[in-house]
This record gives C-alpha cells, structure tokens and sequence, in this order.
C-alpha cells in the first residue's frame, strides 16, 4: 500500500473537488466519484466503467480506498444483533455492532483499536490503545452497515459511537467521520441520530460543544462517588465526577440537548438502593436520562451481573424520583456483544 495516497472515504465532497481540479481534471469527476462510492458502493476504481481507463489510472494513483474485510460475523440467536469483526489494512481488527430494534437499525462503531482508559470491567480496556481509527475507517464501518441492510431492502437509522474505544481521545477524526456518516450522499444517518458516548473526558466535552453539532451525548458515569468511581475508572482521579457534571451542564446550556448517562450495574459494587439515591442527586438539575446496563460478563472477571431483582429495584427508585431510566440488556450476549468481547474471542480462537 502506498503511504502517500489520499484515503478518499475520508474527505468532504469540497475537499475531493479540489483533488480532482488539482489534478487538473473536470468537475464532473467529483460527481462521478461520489456515485461510484455512495450509491453503487463499488469497492475499486477498476469497476468504475464510465470512466475512461486513464482516469482510472490516475485516480488510482492518486487515491486509496479503503475495505474493512470482514473476518467475522456473528448473530445472535434472537437474530436483532450482528456483530461484525473488521480487518484493517494494516491487519488490526475492529468490531461494530448492529442491533435490529422496532423501526430502529442501530450500528455500534468504535474509535480506537483498543482505549487507553483501562475501565475495570471492559474487555476492550485489556488490549490497551493500539491506535485511532482514521476517519475513513469509522465510516467505512457504517457504510458496510448500511450496505448489508440495502441489500435486504432495509436501512441504517442510528449510529452510536460506543463500540471499541474513547471517542474523544480521537477527536478530530471521530468529528469528521460524524460529518461524513451525515452527508446525503453517504449513509445519510440524520445528526440528531447519532450518538458519542465518552468515558466522562472533560476537556472533549467542553470542545465537542464548541463544534455546535446536534449530536446525542451520552457519558458513562458508572458510579456516584468519586472513591467507587476512581477504583472502576481511572480517569476519574483526573476528572472527578463533579467536574465532569459541571462540564456536562456547560455541554447542555450551549447543545441544548438532553444527555444520556450510563449506569453499567455491577451486582454487590453500585447496586444498591443508597447508590441509586446518590445518583438521583446528582443528576437532580441536569436534563437526562439514564441508561442502565447490566454488566455483560466478560472473562476472568471480577464483578457480577446483578440478579433481575437488583436491576428492578435500581431503577424502581429512579423512576419514582421522576427520572427517566432505561434498562439497556446488551443485546446479543451469546455473541458476546459487549464492547470488545468478539476480539478476545477472536483472539483465543473461538468461533
Ligand atoms: N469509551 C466510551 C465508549 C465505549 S464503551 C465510553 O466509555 O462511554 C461504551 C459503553 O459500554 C460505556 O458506557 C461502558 O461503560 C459500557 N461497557 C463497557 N464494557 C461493558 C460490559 N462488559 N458490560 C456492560 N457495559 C459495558
């Protein structure tokens, strides 16, 4: 692969229009472009056949185009949930997940191979942060999503960038792939349908505001007191929990829009009835809802998934004080759909 190419999957239609004028060649190019990638989704300059095999040429010159392979591909046996393990160029792998709910066609992507946070009860934070994805493989992602439901008549709605990774730690890419995913042209998922869930970093909610996207934000509180929070997620020694509250409130008085915090359940450790008041006081003034997930096991773990009962209870008391809790149950777990569990398994060799 030649290291000086222009990944196309990762430029706005103006950036690719200036290319093709640099090139010396005729706007239409672009527009022609743009239809071999977007609608017929063809995967090589070779097979754009009402371009003349000179440009062809050149265009295979100058740019590269990007293919996840999928090496894997696993449904669950309830059928709403297929998780895709994606190969990189360079060989790394990837997962994103997509989930069949009502009217809904969700795709879960990730941001890095691997994450540096090192939460205690997530599989991918045991690989350790390899790399960030380019722009253009996050959005390859979702358009191989959107291309797998095209062909059986259907069609992606939503994007939740709460696969492998830390979104914001991989800001710049991760915003432009969000604008991508957006344009008509490509998977045309409306902003207000796609969500970035971060680990609570504070400094990128702050610049995530700043970027005045209609984007849904989600943060992963996960405990309500900075000694339980610190012993499951380290970067809250950095950023304590009322300092990320205070970044979350700076994040909906500019966004306007109401913010999501999970909650991963975690049977014996933030399950119980005084951990669900603290979290009713936290969040008393901040507009939100709450997403509660059940932990999905993963191995050598050293946490439980909590009984039905502790789930009911936990967010029984949410609900009476007035917030609005869902139960998220990981869809797919006899695919192991939880934030990178099918790379371990992968990994160990199972299929
Ligand atoms: N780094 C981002 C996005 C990736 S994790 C973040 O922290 O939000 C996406 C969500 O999955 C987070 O809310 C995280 O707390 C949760 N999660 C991770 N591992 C999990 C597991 N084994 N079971 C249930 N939820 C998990």
């Amino acid at each position: 692969m030649n290291a000086e190419k222009i990944e196309l999957k990762g430029l706005f239609p103006e950036e690719l229009a200036q290319h093709v004028s640099d090139m010396g060649l005729e706007r239409y190019r672009t527009r022609q472009l743009i239809d071999w990638l977007y609608n017929k989704g063809v995967t090589d300059f070779e097979s754009m056949t009402n371009l003349s095999k000179t440009v062809r040429a050149r265009f295979d010159e100058q740019f590269a185009l990007l293919r996840l392979n999928c090496v894997g591909e696993m449904r669950s046996s309830s059928t709403d949930t297929v998780k895709f393990l994606f190969e990189l160029p360079d060989k790394r792998l990837i997962e994103s997940v997509l989930m069949w709910d009502g009217k809904r066609r969700t795709l879960c992507v990730s941001s890095q191979v691997g994450c540096p946070l090192d939460c205690q009860f997530c599989a991918t934070a045991r690989m350790g942060l390899i790399r960030n994805l380019t722009a253009a493989e996050i959005v390859e992602q979702v358009l191989y999503a959107q291309r797998f439901l095209r062909a059986k008549g259907d069609e992606l709605t939503h994007v939740v960038m709460m696969g492998m990774g830390e979104p914001l730690l991989n800001f710049d890419q991760v915003i432009r792939a969000i604008r991508l995913i957006n344009l008509d042209y490509g998977a045309a998922v409306g902003i207000r349908r796609i969500t970035l869930s971060t680990v609570g970093h504070v400094p990128g909610i702050a610049k995530l505001a700043r970027e005045k996207l209609k984007i849904g934000l989600a943060v992963s509180l996960n405990a309500t007191t900075d000694e339980q929070r610190s012993e499951i997620m380290p970067i809250n020694r950095k950023w304590p929990i009322e300092e990320l509250l205070c970044a979350v409130r700076a994040y909906y008085d500019q966004v306007k829009r109401w913010v999501t915090f999970e909650y991963v359940l975690l049977h014996g450790f933030n399950d119980t009835a005084e951990d669900a008041h603290r979290l009713i006081a936290l969040l008393r003034d901040i507009p939100c809802k709450i997403n509660v997930i059940p932990w999905n096991p993963i191995d050598d773990a050293r946490y439980e998934r909590p009984p039905q009962k502790a789930i009911d209870r936990f967010v029984d008391i949410l609900s009476q004080a007035k917030l609005t809790a869902t139960v998220r149950y990981s869809k797919g777990d006899d695919i192991a759909a939880g934030c990178g569990q099918l790379y371990w398994e992968m990994e160990r060799g199972v299929k």
